[in-house]
C-alpha cells in the first residue's frame, strides 16, 4: 500500500529533524497564516554568556555576589540560568547548594543561600546599571540579597545560525510577517529583531501576555504558529493554532505541550516542516 501524504510528510519531518506528534499536527502546519517566535533560546542559540557585572553596593563584591546567584540559578533550566552557573564555575568559584527554591516563568528564581535570601531575575524598575547594560543590547538580571540589589549581569546572547533565512521563509510561507515575542527588554529584543528581519516586536512580556497575544490573533480567524523553547512559553505553545518547541535546550514542559519538537537543533527545519504540509496538502510551496 501506499503511505498516506501526511503520513509520508511525518516521516519526512523526522528525517528533517522533527517530531510531528501527529498527523493531525502535520496538517495543521500548513495551514498558519501568522508566526510569533520567541527569542531566547529560539531565535538565539540559548547558550548566554555573563559579559559584564555591574555591582550595586560596596558591600557585595562581584565573587560574593556570583556565588551567591549561580547557587540560587543552580536548580533551574533557564539559558540565563546555565549562564550565571557558568559564569561562577569558570572564576573557580564556590557554587554552594540552596534551599527552598523557586522559579517564576519569565520573571527569575529566588532560593535561600548560606542563610540569605537571594534572588536573580529580570529588574523590578530600570536603574542606571540595567539601562547601561540594556543599551549594550544586553539582558540587564539583577541580583538581590535579603531583598536589597547587589549586582545587574549584563548576559548576551548570539543569534542562531540561519535564523534570517527561517525567518524569511516562514514570513513567505506564512504570506505574514512574523511577530518576536519574549519577556526580555526592549533594546535586546529590537537588536535580535533587526537582525533577523522581523519588525513587529513585541517585548517585556510575561508568559500570559504571549498568550494573550495568540488568543488576539486567533480571535481575528488567524492561524499562528508559535515556535519557543521555554516553560515561559508553553502556554503560548498550548494556545496557538500549531506550537513548535526547540528541543536541545528546550524545556520539558515545552516540549510536552508543543504539537512537534525540532531534534535536530536548527531552525530551518520549521519552515522545512510547514513546506512539508503544504505539499502533502497539494497547496504551493
Ligand atoms: P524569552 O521570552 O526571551 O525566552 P523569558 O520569558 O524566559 O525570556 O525571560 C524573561 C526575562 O525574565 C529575562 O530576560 C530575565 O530578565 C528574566 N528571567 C527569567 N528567568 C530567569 C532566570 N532563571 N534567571 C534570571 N533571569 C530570569
Ligand atoms: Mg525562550
Amino acid at each position: 500500500a501506499t503511505m498516506p501524504p501526511l503520513l509520508s510528510a511525518i516521516a519526512n519531518a523526522g528525517r528533517h529533524g522533527v517530531l510531528v506528534k501527529s498527523a493531525v499536527v502535520m496538517e495543521r502546519l500548513g495551514q498558519v497564516d501568522r508566526v510569533a517566535l520567541d527569542k531566547t533560546g529560539t531565535l538565539t542559540e540559548g547558550a548566554p554568556r555573563v559579559a559584564d557585572v555591574r555591582l550595586l553596593t560596596g558591600t557585595v563584591a562581584e565573587p560574593e555576589a556570583l556565588t551567591l546567584a549561580a547557587a540560587a540559578e543552580l536548580p533551574s533550566e533557564h539559558p540565563l540560568a546555565r549562564a550565571v552557573v557558568a559564569a561562577a564555575r569558570e572564576r573557580g568559584l564556590p557554587v554552594p547548594a540552596a534551599t527552598a527554591f523557586s522559579s517564576t516563568p519569565g520573571v527569575g528564581v529566588r532560593a535561600v543561600v548560606d542563610g540569605r535570601d537571594v534572588t536573580v531575575g529580570r529588574p523590578t524598575a530600570p536603574s542606571d546599571a540595567t539601562r547601561e547594560a540594556e543599551a549594550d543590547g544586553r539582558t540587564a538580571v539583577v541580583v538581590a540579597v535579603d531583598g536589597v540589589p547587589v549586582a545587574v549581569l549584563g548576559i548576551a546572547d548570539r543569534l542562531r545560525e540561519g535564523a534570517p533565512a527561517a525567518v524569511a521563509a516562514l514570513a513567505r510561507l506564512s504570506g505574514s510577517a512574523p511577530t518576536l515575542l519574549t519577556g526580555d527588554n526592549e533594546p535586546a529584543a529590537r537588536r535580535i529583531a533587526a537582525e533577523t528581519g522581523i519588525t513587529d516586536v513585541r517585548a517585556g512580556l510575561l508568559p500570559e501576555d504571549k498568550v494573550a497575544a495568540v488568543r488576539e490573533w486567533e480571535r481575528a480567524g488567524r492561524r499562528t504558529l508559535v515556535v519557543g523553547d521555554g516553560v515561559n512559553d508553553a502556554p503560548a505553545l498550548a494556545a496557538a493554532h500549531t506550537g513548535i518547541a526547540m528541543g536541545r535546550a528546550g524545556s520539558d514542559l515545552a516540549l510536552e505541550t508543543a504539537d512537534a519538537v525540532v531534534v535536530r537543533d536548527e531552525l530551518a527545519t520549521v519552515p522545512a516542516v510547514v513546506a512539508l504540509s503544504r505539499r502533502a496538502r497539494g497547496l504551493v510551496v
